[in-house]
């Protein structure tokens, strides 16, 4: 096994925790210029096939996790492995993604007691993921006590949202006693490249007026303006808006009472429908994965081909109607696995959008996938870039940032005492 000749090299480094219900993801990133030193995930857990896999130096190591295949054992191998790289004195914090901070977060936060407790009653809002994300802090706090701990949620870019963008057609009350509201998600990944576009454009990032589109299993556009969120497509949950892997997104909500009433449907059969079985995979009846049903549609597969046809007009109807937000528009980001990856989408989704002045090269579109990044606009038509997302850079960043300024304020209390 690798040890590394010169620690010092990796010092004040974050290492950044993304748990979710059955994996952990996790990597050990330079905070000033997102350096990754080691990374990896551990998946399957609670199985007794859980596997952890840790890349570091160019090696990559798999080991199969011991019972009870939890979180904590995940985290175990992982400090295990970083004592091993010598890597633990490197570490000068610990950023935890959160999915869900509700109202009440809308900046990164040090994690208390009550912080804890917070995102614990939180998880009435995101029942899958605020649990999961919990039992990461925990493990954590037991595996690296002398940690400053800190969360960064999903959901606090859009805080800037302004009511007529987050509030349901629907009892006002329901929103004032129980919080049913939009608050979006993926606002780590939106944040981070609406500040890559602005550095393209050589602006700060409040004078920037952007729609975001990010792409993956889970898919979502925003719309930013002068560097703020101030509308999104995802919602209360993470079901609305896009059509998604296997997410429905939009749909009448009298389709739900059609289900119970006529066919039979509880609310779980329609809890799993929504989640589980719909979208990609749902009209396609093949896959959730956009490779695969890119490949079916190419030879001959009608039921992909109309998969990512609604696919793509879904994306271009949301793009055209955050329009609506903005009185001028710098241009549009594509992010996420496919919108980095698939010049097929990007295509499709540009082409009936030409209404904005969009128009996309295809020498560019075809140039800008696996990890290289680009503006794909024709001449003359509206920036339109493709952006690899960094959701962990931004975390990292975010927690070394909050660590030095509390810092700072200790030092300067102390010199006013
Ligand atoms: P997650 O939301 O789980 O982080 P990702 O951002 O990794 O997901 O995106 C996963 C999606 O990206 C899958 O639908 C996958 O098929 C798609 N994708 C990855 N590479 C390509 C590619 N070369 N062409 C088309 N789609 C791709």
């Amino acid at each position: 096994m690798n040890t590394l000749s010169s620690p010092t090299l990796y010092e004040n480094a974050i290492l950044v925790i993304n748990c979710g219900s059955s994996s952990v993801k996790f990597s050990l990133i330079h905070p000033k210029t997102g350096q990754t030193i080691l990374s990896g995930l551990a998946e399957c857990l609670l199985a007794n096939d859980a596997v952890i896999k840790i890349k570091f130096d160019n090696e990559q190591y798999n080991q199969a996790l011991d019972a009870p295949f939890d979180h904590q054992s995940a985290l175990n191998v992982l400090v295990k492995y970083l004592h091993q790289f010598n890597l633990v004195t490197s570490i000068s914090a610990v950023g935890h993604r959160v999915v869900h901070g509700g109202e009440k977060y809308s900046e990164p936060t040090l994690i208390t007691e009550e912080v804890e407790s917070a995102i614990e009653s939180l998880a009435k809002l995101a029942p899958l993921h605020n649990p999961a994300n919990l039992i990461g802090i925990k493990a954590c706090q037991k595996a690296f006590a002398h940690l400053k701990q800190v969360a960064i949620f999903d959901t606090a870019f859009h805080q800037s949202m302004p009511e007529k963008a987050f509030i349901y057609g629907l009892p006002y009350d329901l929103y004032k006693q129980h919080g049913v509201r939009r608050y979006g998600f993926h606002g780590t990944s939106h944040y981070f490249v609406a500040k890559q576009a602005a550095e393209l454009l050589n602006k700060p990032l409040t004078e920037c007026n952007l729609i975001s589109a990010h792409l993956g299993n889970g898919c979502s556009i925003t719309v930013i303006k002068n560097g703020r969120s101030v509308d999104t497509s995802l919602g209360m949950t993470p079901v609305e808006g896009l059509m998604m892997g296997t997410r429905s997104g939009d749909v009448d909500a009298g389709i739900i009472f059609h289900l119970v009433e006529q066919l039979g449907y509880c609310v779980n059969d329609v809890v799993r429908l929504l989640n589980k079985k719909s979208g990609l995979l749902g009209v396609s009846q093949l896959s959730n994965d956009c490779r695969t049903l890119e490949e079916a549609m190419l030879s001959g597969n009608k039921q992909a081909e109309l998969a990512l046809t609604i696919f793509c007009y879904r994306i271009a109807k949301y793009i055209a109607s955050f329009s609506a937000s903005l009185t001028e528009l710098d241009g549009l980001i594509f992010t996420g696995g496919i919108g980095e990856n698939s010049s097929w989408v990007r295509e499709k989704v540009i082409e009936q959008l030409s209404l904005l002045n969009f128009n996309v090269s295809d020498e560019k579109n075809q140039k800008a996938r696996f990890g290289k990044s680009g503006n794909i606009a024709a001449d003359n038509a509206r920036n339109c870039w493709v952006i690899a997302t960094n959701e962990e850079w931004v975390i990292a960043e975010q927690t070394n940032n909050l660590l030095e300024s509390s810092l700072q304020n200790n030092q300067q209390k102390n010199i006013k005492a």
